[in-house]
């Protein structure tokens, strides 16, 4: 309506009265179209049972939209300028609780036990900084926090990789680590004019259906991820190449290669064209042998 946050009147309107000024460094880049932030919270399929993290809630745009549709609301909000901000326009919804800190350094499973006690699911809902985009997503997921999803805005180069299938240039460590985790789906390209001040980059809005299970049975996730992260060391080099530079940097290479065939892996391929379960059978057979 008339009155929601996320209008460039009522957002320039806050702004001023606060005297606030945004700061780069935290990537304050705030939404005024109601037509976004309807798509994000709709991509959540929120609803009363449910509950909603929000990090970096801004002066409150989206969590006033979380605010409306979901059972429980949980902001967490680093910059303290912006906590007096977020009590006064949040007033009118007292379910809403803003947690001021820098979400890397909070407990999260804590935070889920006092505040989303009372729902049967979370999502994470936000339009991220960008500057701390993959610590914060992996810290998500890497908790295993009982979330049901993450619907986020982030660069739109990053959620292209978090997507990519295998044998695309956009396919990495980053792909496969958000595919262990969870099943990503875009759900919309964003222009740089839904946000003041407009960032650099253009945007879209990712969701990321958290899997219950890993899709591969891996031994050893900490030596799952070492492989993968060797295998795109050097992007152009063969997948033989970069795990003997990691693994056998002065001899063995034989052994090496002799391993990728048992797992089914010719060593000239390169780590892009592996799939996530090519690298489950590889970790688990390297790690098996030791290496
Ligand atoms: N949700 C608001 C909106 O959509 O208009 C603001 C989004 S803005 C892109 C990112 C927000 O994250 C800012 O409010 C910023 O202060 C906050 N932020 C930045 N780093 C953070 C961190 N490490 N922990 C929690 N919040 C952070």
């Amino acid at each position: 309506g008339m009155d929601d946050i996320a209008t460039p009147r009522r957002t320039k309107e806050i702004i001023q009265r606060h005297g606030f000024s945004f700061k780069k460094s935290l990537g304050q880049n705030f939404l005024i179209d109601q037509n976004i932030l309807n798509k994000i919270v709709d991509a959540a399929g929120l609803d009363s049972t449910k509950g909603a993290l929000e990090i970096g809630p801004g002066i409150g745009a989206l969590t006033e939209k979380l605010a409306q549709q979901a059972g429980a609301v949980t902001a967490v909000e680093i910059d303290q300028r912006l906590i007096p901000i977020l009590e006064e326009v949040l007033a009118p919804y007292p379910g809403v609780k803003v947690h001021h800190g820098d979400v890397l350094k909070t407990d999260l499973a804590a935070l889920f036990k006092s505040n989303f006690a009372g729902v049967s699911k979370v999502s994470v809902v936000a339009n991220l900084p960008y500057y701390v985009t993959t610590p914060i997503l992996m810290k998500l997921l890497e908790e295993r926090l009982p979330l049901e999803n993450i619907v986020v805005m982030i660069q739109r180069e990053v959620a292209d990789r978090m997507a990519a299938r295998p044998g695309t240039k956009d396919y990495g460590s980053l792909s496969i680590a958000v595919q262990y985790y969870s099943v990503p789906e875009l759900v919309c390209i964003v222009p740089k004019t839904v946000f003041i001040p407009q960032p650099n980059v253009e945007s879209a809005v990712i969701r990321l259906a958290v899997r219950e299970q890993p899709p591969v049975a891996v031994d050893d996730e900490r030596h799952f991820f070492e492989v993968v992260q060797a295998s795109f060391a050097q992007r152009r080099k063969t997948i033989s190449n970069n795990l003997k530079s990691r693994f056998f940097p002065t001899e063995g290479r034989e052994r090496l290669d002799q391993l990728l065939q048992a797992a089914g892996i010719d060593p000239s391929r390169r780590g892009e064209t592996l799939s996530i379960e090519e690298y489950a059978v590889l970790s688990n057979l390297l790690r098996k042998e030791g290496i």
